[in-house]
């Protein structure tokens, strides 16, 4: 479909309005600050949580969208509890004299390390576990060690994320691996805790938590995550001597709960059974503020509906902004999401989510069944030349985890893309807060999603 010159200069135009409505008016920096500032970390099933979900159905609701509503989805809930206390302890030999007389008169050191229980771990409680640490390069290197040298041990995954990849996603996606299935590998060996290293690329003292997945089959033991810069330490240490580990956390898996996705919709004056989805997920780690994951993607939603509305513009079809819940631990949220719309009959002409940061904008990458896809990206790429004005691609690639689900409807998924050098700095740490985002740039994020919002409305996908 090559848009007539005449309808590319309408778009062109109505683009640039949209632009201009957003660095002007938009509101999403403020609302960021609300979401991450006063509300604070929103991991599914806390009262933090519940009060986003209020604050985003109301912010619906003020916005007078024609339809608001909440839709339940079952959440696991995992409580951190008291701070963790993970030590590790070592001898240092003496230098000169005692190496000479070979004595075992060493000095004890020891540091306290900044760690952060992972997503879903059991807690030591207050008698804690301790023992020699043991570091791996990789889940199959425990294969190949087994219980003879595994059984009783700490396991320190120290596997880095690949600093040469371009994407930082690409890196973060090669290295993850050992945060999610470490534990239950580890333990499979008779391990009895295991330490990841952060998954970031910045050296720095910031541990990052994050989901981890248990192995029904095995033993349940703790996992946490400990900062870059402790990490090369600890490697350090365990080139020269053995270093043992005492590790306190007090995190606890509670029964299911149920939260709640937050939806808004416009209707669609011609089309209005192809719905053009737009969201991020609500939920956040309970550390830090869940600023750029994914307060960012929420804010970058709203303010898709609140520009069209302010432009006046009257969409052809419908307009659906969804607060996702409990992307981070479970994906309750998109899997209820999903399901009720295929009940329903739904049909899902194209869904966006902005789940990768409030950072500059580089582009949008699409995906959709193999049957439908290729009829789709030819539609998709012809609004290429309206975005080259403001540096934004279209390619294929990924879309988010929270509207995958929806792929069985034919329909296109896409996933906004910005700059992800810096993305992984502040992921599920203490320090994704909206002192991390530029507002300019997360004004620019919104401006491109509703752009594409608006160019999809108008012109359809097929
Ligand atoms: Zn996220």
């Amino acid at each position: 479909m090559a848009l007539p010159i005449t309808a590319q200069d309408e778009d062109a135009f109505f683009i640039k309005k949209i632009y201009n409505a957003t660095l002007q008016n938009g509101k999403c920096y403020e609302r960021l600050t609300h979401l991450s500032e006063e509300i604070g970390g929103r991991l599914a099933g806390s009262v933090e949580a519940q009060t986003a979900v209020e604050y985003t159905h109301d912010l619906m609701v003020d916005m007078e969208m024609d339809s608001v509503w909440y839709q339940a989805c079952e959440v696991p809930v995992w409580k951190r509890g008291k701070e963790e206390e993970v030590i590790i302890h070592w001898r240092k030999p003496k230098p000169n004299k005692s190496k000479i007389l070979n004595t075992p008169n060493r000095k004890e050191q020891h540091k306290t390390l900044n760690a952060l229980s992972l997503g879903n771990t059991i807690g030591t409680g207050p008698s804690g576990v301790e023992g020699d640490i043991i570091e791996v390069y990789d889940l199959d290197t425990l294969d190949k060690m087994g219980a003879a040298l595994l059984k009783d041990k700490i396991v320190f995954f120290n596997r880095p994320m690949d600093p040469s990849q371009i994407s930082t996603f690409s890196a973060y996606g090669g290295a993850v691996d050992q945060r999610v299935y470490g534990a239950s590998r580890a333990a499979k060996y008779g391990a009895k805790a295991v330490l990841v290293r952060s998954m970031t690329l910045a050296q720095d003292d910031n541990p990052h938590t994050g989901v981890s997945v248990y192995d029904e089959a095995y033993p349940k033991i703790p996992a946490l995550a400990i900062s870059t810069n402790d990490a090369n330490q600890l490697s350090n240490l365990l080139k020269d001597q053995p270093v043992n580990v005492s590790i306190k956390n007090y995190s606890k898996n509670l029964p299911p709960a149920t939260s709640y996705n937050v939806i808004g919709e416009i209707k669609g004056e011609e089309f209005p059974n192809e719905i053009i989805l737009v969201g991020g997920h609500l939920d956040s780690w309970d550390v830090g503020g869940g600023a750029h994951d994914d307060g960012a993607g929420c804010v970058h939603s709203l303010d898709v509906i609140e520009i069209l509305q302010l432009l006046d513009y009257k969409p052809k079809r419908t307009i659906r902004c969804v607060m996702f819940m409990n992307e981070e631990n479970g994906l309750g949220g998109g899997k209820a999401y999903a399901n009720e719309s295929n009940a329903k009959g739904e049909y899902h002409l194209a869904a966006i989510e902005s789940d990768s940061g409030g950072f500059t904008p580089r582009g949008f990458t699409c995906t959709a069944e193999d049957e439908v896809f290729k009829d789709f990206f030819i539609n998709f790429t012809s609004f290429g030349d309206l975005f080259s004005p403001y540096s934004l691609y279209l390619k294929q690639g990924g879309s988010g985890a929270d509207i995958n689900p929806l792929k069985s409807q034919k329909g296109l998924l896409i996933g906004f893309k910005p700059d992800s050098q810096r993305y992984f700095d502040y992921h599920h740490t203490a320090v994704d807060r909206i002192d991390a985002v530029n507002e300019r740039e997360l004004k620019m994020g919104a401006a491109a999603i509703t752009s594409l919002v608006y160019l999809i409305d108008q012109h359809g996908l097929r």
